[in-house]
């Protein structure tokens, strides 16, 4: 189905980045991977969801611009991107510094711009492109004690409905999914938080997160990995500038 398409998947090196890697590898890619930990990256690929990888940080434009174009030397032009690194960090907004908001619009709005910016032209030219943006429900709707994130994943869709104006008739689709909590290290990483901070048991922190969910359980990054793929098929060519929560319900 994506046979002889060259995908880039920024953060595949684990998490939702390496379930979408591989299953866009699995559908025909060829699939790049971009991160800051060689060690994962490698991993990705000796573990076959990821046919290379290219060490940068989102965050430098410069380092990712570079790492894009030895990918595309390596493997060819771009024709799908999931710009899917981020992260979130929370606190009150009232102890929320202007640092963390600068720090989670640097990572996750414009790391997607920067990633978007370095393969976009060349899409347009070639008539074709995919480019799937990781948000979140965050970007949908508010949570407490996230509102640097909050306000960064809004800013990710906002991106993609722009964009997706700016590109449409030229073949390449913009659009951001949008998870609820999904099962990865940066789940693990809010529920060793939450315990660490109240004292509350794993299992009742968990069921706090999960309280939004009508499905009342994690979502798998393999379920998202697939309506990212799905939205990378040629089948889905009149979708763009939307935004698919994978939320169980919760949106
Ligand atoms: P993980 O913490 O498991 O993985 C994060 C990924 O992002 C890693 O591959 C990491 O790679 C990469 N990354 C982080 N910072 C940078 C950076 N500065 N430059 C390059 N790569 C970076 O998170 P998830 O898989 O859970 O999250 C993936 C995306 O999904 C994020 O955008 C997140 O906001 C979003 N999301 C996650 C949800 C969840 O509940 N898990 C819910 C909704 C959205 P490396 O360490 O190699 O740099």
């Amino acid at each position: 189905m994506l046979d002889g398409r060259h995908a880039l998947v920024t953060g595949g090196g684990r998490g939702i980045g390496r379930a979408v890697a591989a299953v866009l590898r699995r559908s025909g890619a060829v699939v790049t991977v971009v991160g800051r930990n060689q060690d994962s990256l490698a991993d990705a690929v000796t573990g076959g969801a990821a046919d290379a990888y290219q060490v940068a940080d989102v965050t430098d434009e410069a380092a990712l611009d570079a790492a894009v174009k030895r990918g595309i030397k390596a493997n060819g032009p771009i024709d799908i991107l999931v710009a899917n690194a981020g992260h979130a960090e929370s606190s009150p907004f009232l102890k929320a510094e202007t640092g963390q908001f600068r720090r989670m619009f640097e990572l996750n709005v414009l790391g997607v711009v920067h990633a978007t910016r370095a393969v976009l032209g060349q899409m347009t030219s070639g008539g074709f492109g995919r480019v799937v943006a990781i948000a979140s429900t965050a970007g949908l709707r508010g949570y407490p004690y996230v509102s640097a994130y909050c306000a960064a994943k809004h800013a990710v869709v906002g991106l993609v409905r722009a964009i997706a104006l700016e590109t449409a008739g030229t073949g390449v689709t913009v659009n951001a999914v949008c998870p609820g909590y999904t099962d990865t290290d940066m789940v693990a990483e809010s529920i060793a938080r939450i315990t660490g901070k109240t004292g509350r048991s794993s299992t009742d922190a968990l069921a706090g997160m999960l309280k939004a969910n009508p499905l009342g359980r994690l979502i798998t990054p393999q379920e998202v990995a697939a309506t990212v793929a799905f939205l990378c098929s040629a089948e889905a060519s009149a979708i763009t500038g939307t935004t698919i929560a994978v939320a169980g319900g919760e949106m």
